[in-house]
């Protein structure tokens, strides 16, 4: 199950909605003038969000900057 099929992986609910801005507080920070936008997947029955990079050309960008976890 995927959010991004319209089902959410908690509730398995199909209510996931989509949602996506391009305020500075929906992306990723890359540069003065560059940042990686954001887009949230909203179930609307249980209220479960998954946030996904749209760009993924952006991707190794955001490797090189941000730290690796584990
Ligand atoms: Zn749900």
């Amino acid at each position: 199950m995927s959010m991004k099929n319209g089902i959410c992986p908690k509730c398995e609910a199909r209510a996931v909605h989509l949602f996506s801005g391009t305020g500075a507080e929906l992306s990723i920070r890359l540069g003065p003038f560059s940042a990686a936008g954001v887009v949230y997947y909203v179930c609307t029955s249980c209220g479960y969000v998954e946030l996904f990079v749209e760009d993924r050309e952006k991707l190794p960008r955001i490797a090189e900057k941000y730290p690796k976890v584990g």
